[in-house]
């Protein structure tokens, strides 16, 4: 695997207004920096521990994505220098956010992340969960938060027509939230959706930001969920 040349050419095929978030979870910090030495600055991890410790001794320009199921207690590791956080799936969640960002006198911006996919176990809020978020009292209270965006995982599957109908509706609800609660509000602009499988896909699907990990990094040991 060369994963300076893999970063190359995947940016290179990426269009105006699609950014590439290079998802390093379980790899070294020096697969991290053949993939700085190629250019690339943003980097998607799934722990937040395993996140504070490549930030503490990787170059203080990455910009660093939590992508995976945050737990509140964990928040605390990553407040003083995330940059965006893929996966908020509760007020609760976004309330320790909003108090871990509050302490290093930040705004930590965030996404809220849909369930898309088939599959029970694939997290995220369902569009009724997330209006009632923001309908809430508490979320326009939060000052240490911005939400831009929404983020969603497709089926595992080999159907595309399955996994494109799931972009086509994750893109349905990033429009109807941001003219409904957002109109106005430029910074709502994000849409998180495409993994390596299925990027091209997201892309036609208006994704801005796709997240890639194996076709930069090679194979995990593990299943792609985790
Ligand atoms: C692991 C992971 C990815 C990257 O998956 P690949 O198939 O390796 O590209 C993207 N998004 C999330 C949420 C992940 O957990």
């Amino acid at each position: 695997m060369n994963i300076r040349e893999n970063i190359i050419h995947i940016a290179s095929t990426l269009p105006a207004g699609v950014r590439l978030v290079a998802v390093s979870k379980t790899k070294p910090a020096a697969c991290i920096e053949e993939a700085y030495a190629g250019g690339q600055r943003v980097f998607g991890e799934n722990r937040p521990q395993e996140m504070a410790a490549k930030y503490q001794v990787l170059p203080k320009d990455i910009e660093w994505h939590l992508i995976g199921q945050l737990q509140e207690k964990n928040v605390k590791y990553i407040a003083s220098f995330v940059s965006l956080i893929h996966s908020v799936d509760s007020l609760r969640l976004l309330e320790k956010i909003d108090k871990e960002a509050a302490k290093h006198d930040r705004r930590i911006d965030c996404l809220l992340e849909f369930h898309i996919a088939e599959e029970a176990t694939k997290s995220g809020l369902t569009l009724e969960e997330a209006e009632a978020l923001l309908r809430s009292d508490i979320y326009p209270a939060l000052k240490h938060v911005r939400l831009v965006g929404v983020m969603g995982i497709a089926t595992y599957t080999d159907d595309r027509e399955q996994i494109r109908r799931e972009f086509r509706h994750l893109h349905d609800i990033f429009v109807h939230l941001r003219e409904t609660y957002f109109a106005g509000e430029d910074s709502f602009k994000e849409l998180s959706m495409g993994m390596s499988g299925d990027y091209d896909l997201a892309i036609e699907e208006g994704s801005t930001l796709v997240r890639i990990g194996t076709a930069i990094f090679g194979e995990r040991e593990y299943h792609k969920t985790n």
